[in-house]
């Protein structure tokens, strides 16, 4: 692949030469012009690597050459020397990353010998390189996603046991909570009086005693019985090593436990087939599973605790050496933070000294973690701080004064606030990176029209991006409304429009006549050019992807940027996400909002009566109903349906209206508007009227089946109502029995306070599941947990900005000496952090 990539350098780096020696006439090669090769040349480039797909320099640089051909010298002049140094730094880049790597070849299956594996990258071997892994085993690896030796040393344990505390069955007393370990005599099923339970029985014996552990399983049929009873026959057959946890019971003089934490040891048919192998191979198999801390894993069917410690414990003898276990972190970091060496790390994740050092292993570990992604965000933040940006200072008699002069309301003081710290940015001569925090309905879409207008009274472009055509269409209605008396041009950019069209604007916003574009994905297609684009406002920007982001910005030469979003990501959480982005607040809503009252109802009669009523008072309703899961038409289907009662058989006296996903664009925009414009009393939709939408006619919302949707997503459907004068009013409809559903729904009707939802949801479901990290944008962390390990968060992040500021000294004082273990931090930098903001970025 690397051939590829040097060939086409290469030949790049020809036809500049030869375009340059032309004197700039973008001439024409055989197959195309100079400026269409590079064009093509660096979207050929940008696929080489997701890290090259996002470099805002490549993506700047293939917008600009789109234009070269319609440039005068002086520009094309200075395009062609950035591409060539761009270029160059890529080539420099690429020799550093392959000098250090060995050959990869033919390892795969071929036993090679222990000298020859000593010199591969440890990401590169695979587990076969283990004595007593076959392919067969492997396999079994893969289904955990253990693919290589280095994901088999960094698969953490989930619990560890300490065997010294062990109790043996004849010492226990009752009422104690004890572990004990043992093999299993016998399993038994049997009905109760009631005939609705069954009582499971498992008898283990350890060598010093029996104990029974028991407990109820619901049972209604003679066939569910038979069923449980094959099933635990066969999880739990004669032999298998079980460890119990639990309090220890006597019962008619037996000991027992009720309910207690089962984990299986050993499946002994497994044990039967291939423990032999690894015994025979360690003879001090004893000391990886007894009188010590022993790692317990999360395991997948048909892998043995027995056999993946033992493997683990022979990849760490062979291969987590010093010398083979490569420390990207300088020694400063690791003694300024007190932080074990990664070998040593490894070693005492798996099996720790004492629980003092597995801990100071999880601590270095996750250290690694949130450092390698606060490296990324604070190198990003130091690219564009030394971009040039474009100066824009506010006129005196500007368009902001005449907007701001007809505006029906006064802008609230936070919005007057933002609008500073906005102005204040954009007269650095950095380009902003701003992202406007503001809870729902707090008045972010005026914030971004005065950031738009200050770049076209300076006379230049601005551009909206929002992410649901209802959403660009809604947006841009209002900036026609607002604009065009004050003679600015808006144009309308969504996938929808037919060719002649979108010819005809593209043709307009190239020119400089649209001076504002407001659009969806639509606007960072190819071929969407733009003349002078200085503000670039993305909002909801939580639905859109980091690459996203930077084909929008890459639309100008260094715009400013201001990314918005209602999502309430608690402030723990945001400096993981947003540590590049200067961060302003909309704390405040504007003046006479009601406030809105949730209920929770069980009855849909109830909340028909409420929708009954605010209708005849001449408000407007939604009903809204979950996505069901991966299917577009289910949900579709479900709304219709729901759609149709309501029309003849609940309230056939209304005008109601029907939204979703799979109606076409037209149809949904005549929807969208006859409810904004008033004829639809209500309307019944799916979850796509959740972010956005503006209606302050509308006071009433109800949810269907509420339990399905997470709670920064009813927070964002609440949003829909309560943005005018009138009280509004949030229905949760739901059959949910299950306590944590209820609990969360609870929260809903206690606060309208978006952060204290997320702080509460957090704490109720942990950071993994908060809105999905895909929804909120988080990245994917494996060992790190950002709320209890905040403390190393901070720590990290000060040893990366500071990493990467000096990098930034060193690299102005001695231009151009390239460091070379800094350059390989930098690269597993980049590595690291890409994993975990995959999910991010795939947008
Ligand atoms: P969000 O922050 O959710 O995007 P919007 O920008 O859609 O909120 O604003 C919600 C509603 O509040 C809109 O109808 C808007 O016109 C109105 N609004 C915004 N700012 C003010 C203000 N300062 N005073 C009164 N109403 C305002
Ligand atoms: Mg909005």
């Amino acid at each position: 692949m690397h051939d590829e990539l040097h060939h086409k350098l290469n030949e790049l780096k020809q036809a500049i030469a030869l375009e340059t020696q032309r004197k700039y006439i973008d001439l024409q090669g055989r197959k195309s012009t100079f400026s269409r090769f590079v064009v093509n040349s660096l979207r050929l480039l940008a696929q080489y690597s997701p890290i090259l797909a996002e470099d805002e320099t490549l993506l700047t640089l293939q917008t600009r050459f789109e234009r070269y051909a319609s440039q005068q010298l002086p520009l094309r002049m200075q395009y062609v020397e950035a591409l060539k140094q761009f270029l160059e730094a890529l080539q420099r880049q690429l020799t550093e990353q392959e000098k250090p790597q060995a050959p990869r070849q033919r390892l795969v299956s071929n036993p090679a010998g222990e000298d020859d594996l000593q010199s591969q990258a440890l990401n590169a071997l695979p587990l076969t390189v283990l004595s007593g892994v076959g392919a067969r085993l492997a396999a079994k690896f893969s289904e955990l996603g253990i693919h290589t030796l280095e994901a088999l040393l960094y698969h953490a344990p989930r619990q560890y046991l300490d065997y010294q505390k062990r109790k043996p069955i004849a010492y226990l007393t009752e009422g104690e909570l004890v572990t004990v370990i043992g093999r299993v005599i016998s399993t038994n099923v049997a009905p109760t009086k009631n005939n609705k339970l069954a009582l499971v029985r498992i008898t283990i014996n350890d060598g010093s005693g029996q104990l029974n552990a028991s407990w109820f399983l619901s049972a209604a049929s003679a066939r569910a019985l038979a069923s449980l009873r094959d099933q635990y026959a066969a999880k739990y057959p004669k032999d298998t090593e079980v460890m119990l946890s639990g309090q220890v019971k006597t019962f008619r003089g037996f000991l027992g436990m009720d309910r207690p934490e089962v984990e299986i040891l050993n499946y002994a048919e497994l044990e039967a087939q291939e423990v032999q192998t690894h015994e025979a191979l360690d003879d001090k198999q004893t000391s990886v599973h007894a009188g010590r801390i022993i790692p317990i894993y999360p395991l997948t069917q048909g892998l043995s605790l027995r056999i993946v410690r033992s493997l683990v414990h022979q990849a760490l003898t062979r291969f987590a050496t010093p010398q083979r276990v490569h420390d990207p972190l300088p020694e400063g970091i690791l003694r300024r933070y007190d932080l074990l060496p990664l070998h040593t790390a490894l070693k005492q994740l798996h099996f720790p000294e004492s629980a003092e050092q597995s801990e100071a292993a999880r601590r270095r570990l996750v250290f690694d973690e949130l450092f390698y992604l606060q490296a990324r965000l604070a190198l990003s933040k130091q690219q564009y701080q030394t971009q040039p940006g474009i100066m824009l200072r506010p006129k005196p008699d500007g368009l902001i004064a005449r907007f701001l002069a007809q505006l029906p309301f006064a802008l609230t003081g936070a919005q007057t606030r933002v609008l500073q710290e906005i102005q204040a940015d954009a007269e650095k001569g950095q380009p902003m990176h701003r992202l406007l925090h503001g809870d729902v309905g707090s008045g972010k879409t005026i914030v971004a029209c005065l950031a738009l207008l200050l770049a076209i009274e300076n006379g230049y472009q601005g551009a909206l991006m929002a992410p649901t055509e209802i959403l660009a269409e809604q947006h841009y209605k209002k900036f026609l409304q607002w604009l065009t008396p004050l003679g600015v041009k808006v144009g309308l950019f969504v996938g929808k429009h037919g060719q002649k069209l979108r010819k005809h604007q593209r043709g307009e916003l190239e020119s400089g006549q649209i001076q504002l574009a407001v659009g969806t994905h639509a606007l960072i297609q190819e071929g969407v050019l733009f003349d002078r684009l200085a503000m670039v406002v993305v909002d909801e920007q939580h639905r859109f992807g980091v690459r996203q982001r930077s084909l929008l910005k890459a639309k100008g030469e260094y715009p400013h940027l201001l990314t918005m979003t209602a999502t309430p990501i608690p402030r723990t959480l945001a400096i993981t996400v947003h540590g590049d982005l200067d961060v302003s607040t909309l704390d405040e809503l504007p003046p006479g909002r009601q406030p809105i009252t949730t209920t929770l109802s069980r009855s849909l009669r109830e909340a028909y009566g409420v929708i009954a009523y605010e209708t005849a008072m001449g408000r407007q309703a939604y009903v809204v109903l979950p996505l069901i899961e991966e299917s577009e038409s289910l949900s579709a289907k479900a709304a219709t349906t729901e759609f149709e009662r309501l029309q003849t058989q609940v309230l056939p006296h209304l005008k109601i209206g029907l939204l979703h996903g799979k109606l076409p664009p037209e149809e949904k925009q005549r929807v969208m508007d006859a409810f904004a414009a008033g004829e639809l009393q209500v309307l019944v939709a799916t979850t796509v009227v959740e972010v956005g939408v503006d209606v302050p006619n509308a006071t009433v919302i109800l949810i269907l089946n509420a339990e399905r949707f997470g709670l920064a997503q009813l927070h964002q459907l609440r949003g829909r109502v309560g943005r005018g004068q009138y009280a509004s009013r949030c229905i949760l409809q739901s059959d949910a029995k299950n306590a944590e559903s209820l609990a969360r729904l609870e929260l809903m009707t206690q606060t309208q306070n978006g952060f204290e939802i997320a702080e509460k949801d957090l704490a109720l479901r942990g950071p993994g599941e908060l809105m999905g990290t895909r929804q909120s944008g988080l990245p994917d962390l494996v060992l790190a947990d950002v709320i209890r390990d905040r403390d190393i968060l901070a720590q990290a992040r000060e040893a990366a900005f500071d990493w990467v500021s000096q990098q930034g000294a060193q690299a102005n004082a001695s231009e151009n000496a390239s460091n070379a273990p800094e350059d390989a931090l930098t690269h597993k930098i980049v590595e690291k952090s890409e994993a975990a903001w995959q999910l991010v970025s795939a947008g």
